[in-house]
């Protein structure tokens, strides 16, 4: 039986619990589970059949969270961590090894261009960073050593769209994994598998939990990337020494990559989501569709209103007529390109802090996804980091903010930023 997006976001993986009939998921707040007698302890151990065993690996209640974001995903299975970058790592280990290389979009959420750029180096791997939206340098740049493609379907900090379908038929050419961040989207606004994707990884941290109480991430797989064509990943293809020489894609097949992440990454690397943590996610993704809904319809109308302000140099929204990447929207996210945006203010960096701190309904945050709206300015914090050029190429220019608008009285938003605005640039 099929069910619609929002009968799913309620629904998806959850059952009265079996023990008490509790309606909602409960927080199976343990660390550890009885094996029935030692035969059972011994085939869990062997992943010969699958079961509880100990919480860094699986937990009933995050449990629950894998299955409803792999179902809203179209996914075959998918794996809870303890941030969104735990879930980047978490997506890469099994396919990378020293001298190994990923080619990375440079429109890309600022933490995640300083894990690439710097902090994946100790591990021996490194990235390419080039503009998506020249298919023709992502192209160049894959070579033998390549061994993911890593873009953000809507991207930060401008809500740019990238064409999922352009790329994946790249990466599919070249037999290495489309990775998208779809945190930013939700699977509600884009599903990537359906443009060719073979991983989506999410900072649960942001819509999908939506109300700024917990950090998680995920990692989703599609199921459908064959490991085996190639001697490129042997993790997932070849005998894994820890598990008696156990090929992961041979015995678990659209299940390898979510069965390596639990087995062997959650087990080694213990970037394992807690089921508190979980809980609170649950309860936000139940609102997902009609929270996106309402930040849409209010980063239509914010977006709109600063473009037509003379105070406001430019809106890049992908939802405006006038933004290079509005013909994207209906092909890659046709309910809505989002609630994340960036504008840049006449008066330039010191106008940007002015506004910032004018401001009395947004708040000034590191964080995106919220109910409330959030504003960042990128340059001076989340950017900070990143090199001139980089943060060019990013969108983080010093004369720029980012916006999260939330799902407030869109009257009331474009009240405080008219309020802010005239004291910004007096
Ligand atoms: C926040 C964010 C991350 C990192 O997630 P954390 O949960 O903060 O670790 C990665 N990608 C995007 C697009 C994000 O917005």
């Amino acid at each position: 039986m099929s069910h619609g997006f929002d009968t799913l976001q309620i629904h998806a993986g959850a059952q009265p619990d079996p023990a008490t009939g509790a309606r909602q998921t409960p927080i199976y707040q343990t660390t550890a589970y009885v094996f029935r007698d030692a035969d059972h302890a011994a085939a869990l151990f062997n992943l010969q059949e699958v079961g509880f065993i100990y919480s860094r690996l699986t937990n009933p209640t995050v449990a629950v969270l894998q299955e409803r974001i792999a179902t809203l995903e179209g996914g075959a299975g998918a794996v809870c961590c303890s941030s969104g970058h735990a879930a980047q790592i978490m997506a890469l280990f099994p396919l990378m090894q020293p001298g190994c290389n990923i080619v990375a979009s440079t429109r890309l959420y600022g933490g995640t261009v300083t894990q690439f750029s710097q902090t994946i180096k100790r591990f021996g791997w490194s990235a390419t960073f080039v503009d998506f939206d020249d298919t023709d340098a992502v192209k160049a740049a894959i070579d033998e050593n390549t061994r993911a493609v890593f873009c953000e379907s809507v991207a930060n900090p401008g809500g740019y769209i990238t064409d999922l379908d352009a790329i994946s038929a790249i990466s599919n050419d070249a037999g290495v994994p489309l990775i998208v961040d779809n945190t930013s989207a939700t699977p509600y606004l884009c599903r990537p598998f359906e443009h060719g994707a073979s991983l989506v990884v999410h900072s649960t941290t942001k819509y999908l939990t939506g109300n700024g109480t917990v950090t998680g991430g995920v990692v989703v797989d599609s199921g459908t990337f064959d490991w085996s064509a190639s001697d490129k990943f042997p993790s997932l293809s070849q005998p894994e020494p820890a598990y008696h020489g156990l090929k992961f894609h041979e015995t678990f097949g659209p299940l390898a990559f979510t069965f390596h992440g639990i087995a062997v990454g959650l087990r080694d690397l213990g970037m394992t989501m807690n089921p508190q943590g979980a809980h609170y996610t649950l309860m936000g993704i139940e609102t997902l569709s009609l929270r996106m809904q309402r930040h849409v319809e209010n980063a239509q109308k914010v977006a709109a209103w600063l473009e037509a302000d003379d105070r406001i140099e430019s809106v890049t929204y992908a939802g405006l007529p006038s933004s290079p990447y509005y013909d994207r929207v209906e092909k890659i996210c046709p309910k809505g390109a989002g609630g994340l945006f960036t504008f840049a203010v006449k008066g330039g960096y010191e106008a940007c802090i002015k506004l910032v701190n004018a401001l009395e309904i947004f708040s000034h945050v590191a964080n995106l996804g919220d109910t409330r709206s959030l504003i960042i300015h990128s340059a001076s914090t989340t950017h900070r980091q990143l090199s001139p050029e980089q943060q060019k190429a990013a969108g983080a220019e010093p004369n720029m903010v980012r916006v999260s608008i939330g799902i407030e009285d869109a009257d009331d938003l474009i009240a405080d930023l008219d309020q802010a605005l005239t004291q910004a640039t007096a």
